[in-house]
């Protein structure tokens, strides 16, 4: 048994062990050895030595977004990190420091009060340390900022051995440089401090056509990231929105085409910039100015839990001929099972390697591309999964071969996310820092 008894632990054949062993996706089949519920950092080394002692391995997880890739977890107790919600907001010095459970709406309301913003991602209830640890792209910051990981400033976590450590720049940069893109192979997470950004000026939303509209707008949004500034980050989708009472009357059921994005600047320039998609004439057009905490919903994505599949592919171009493809795999009907088909514009800052940056500090691609749908049963899994294949093929010609670990929702070979020789410097580490392989992670390097 663990000696600190304030631990609350989950084991198979508790009543509570269905819900303690479910992940935000809840298509996640996780079966984990047991499920444990740190408060504290020194909870964590306890649970940490605790598993090694007793030939047991160890894994964290903020919310389960991207738990799917996970496995059955039976040899491994699931560190949930969900009581661990601190959240420091310095605005003087323009930094934060996060336990480990705390979701990003948790950072970005705060800061927001100060005109700051982290490089946080689309949706607010996704993880701030799980997103970090596979790079972080910035829903509307991303271009103009650059990878997220790069704003990390130091690291708290409990390596294999039990050992509770800071790491930064300058105290263990080796390790600094994995944990900032090499995901959760490399120790339990307690808390990170990074960057927050003053914004005092974001111009951005989402527009709205129905999607017979969807090669006009797909074109205008292609030739409109051929000239975006660095400052503005757009993403366009093809939506085929779920008929369910809690979608709001004017979208539910209905098969839409979507641009949404965010301009670092003055309101008359980001308006000036979207006009070509004004000239659209939307049916919905929710773009004005955005205090930063609207950087969280832009996107409108789902924040509570669902089952889903998905894929995605780093891509290092978009044409006529690849929104052709892409419509005749994926042109949303009522009858396609997929819920999204998205691409988001990359490039600006995000290719732009700074120095000390971590394993993911920039990405050698122009486009990220995402599609997923809900995943209820097998066939509806099935039927998902056919139709990503579509799309997948669809994208192969522009395929750049390298993949991001936080929009992998499947195994991977690492090489893709890192190249083979830096996912070999991972290893090297590994072996350094774990070498019987204690921790284990969704995307294991
Ligand atoms: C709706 C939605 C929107 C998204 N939007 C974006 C976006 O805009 N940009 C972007 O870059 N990504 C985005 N993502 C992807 C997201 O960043 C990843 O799914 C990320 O891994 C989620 O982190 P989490 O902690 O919430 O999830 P979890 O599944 O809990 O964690 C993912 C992995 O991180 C590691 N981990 C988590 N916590 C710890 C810890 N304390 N110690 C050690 N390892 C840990 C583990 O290996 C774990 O398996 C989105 C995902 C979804 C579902």
């Amino acid at each position: 048994m663990l000696t600190t008894e304030q631990i609350e632990i989950v084991r198979p054949g508790d009543d509570r062990y269905d819900e303690a062993r479910s992940a935000w996706n809840l298509a996640a089949d996780l079966n984990p050895a047991a499920v444990a519920y740190p408060t504290t950092a020194q909870d964590v080394a306890s649970i940490v030595t605790y598993a090694r002692e007793h030939g047991l391995r160890v894994t964290g997880h903020g919310t389960g977004h991207n738990a799917a890739p996970h496995g059955d977890l039976s040899d491994t107790v699931l560190i949930k990190t969900e009581r661990m919600r601190g959240v420091e907001i310095d605005p003087d010095a323009r930094r934060a420091r996060a336990e480990a459970g705390v979701l990003w709406a948790e950072v970005t309301a705060p800061a927001s009060e100060h005109g700051l913003a982290p490089l946080s991602g689309s949706s607010p209830n996704v993880g701030v340390v799980g997103y970090f640890l596979g790079g972080g792209v910035s829903l509307g910051l991303a271009r103009r900022f650059g990878v997220a990981a790069n704003s990390v400033i130091a690291i708290e976590l409990v390596t294999a051995d039990g050992r509770l450590r800071r790491v930064d720049s300058d105290h263990d940069p080796e390790l600094f440089w994995a944990l900032r893109g090499g995901g959760g192979s490399f120790g339990i997470v307690t808390a990170i401090e990074f960057e927050l950004y003053a914004v005092p000026e974001l111009y951005g939303g989402v527009m709205l056509w129905p999607a017979d509209r969807a090669r006009e707008v797909f074109e205008a949004w292609v030739s409109f990231t051929r000239t975006a500034p660095d400052a503005f980050t757009s993403t366009a989708r093809l939506l085929n929105v779920p008929d369910m009472p809690e979608v709001p009357e004017l979208v539910r059921g209905r098969q839409l085409v979507a641009v949404d994005g965010v301009y670092v600047g003055p309101a008359d320039d980001g308006a000036a910039l979207i006009e070509p998609f004004r000239a659209l004439r939307p049916e919905v057009d929710g773009f004005g100015p955005l205090p930063p905490v609207a950087l969280s919903y832009v996107h409108m994505d789902p924040e509570d839990p669902m089952p889903g599949c998905s894929d995605s592919q780093l891509l290092d171009d978009v044409t006529s001929a690849t929104i052709d493809r892409i419509l005749a795999a994926a042109a949303p009907t009522p009858e396609s099972p997929l819920g999204i088909v998205e691409l988001r514009h990359l490039g600006g800052a995000l290719r732009r390697r700074p120095k000390g940056a971590g394993v993911v500090g920039s990405f050698e691609a122009e486009y990220l591309a995402f599609a997923a749908g809900p995943a209820f049963d097998p066939a509806s899994t099935a039927a998902v999964e056919a139709q990503l294949a579509l799309v997948r093929d669809a994208l192969a010609p522009e395929d750049s071969g390298r993949e991001y670990m936080n929009f992998a929702e499947r195994a991977r070979d690492v090489g893709k996310f890192f190249g083979t020789q830096d996912a070999a410097r991972l290893r090297a580490l590994k072996a350094r820092v774990d070498p019987d392989g204690t921790v284990v992670a969704n995307h294991p390097v």
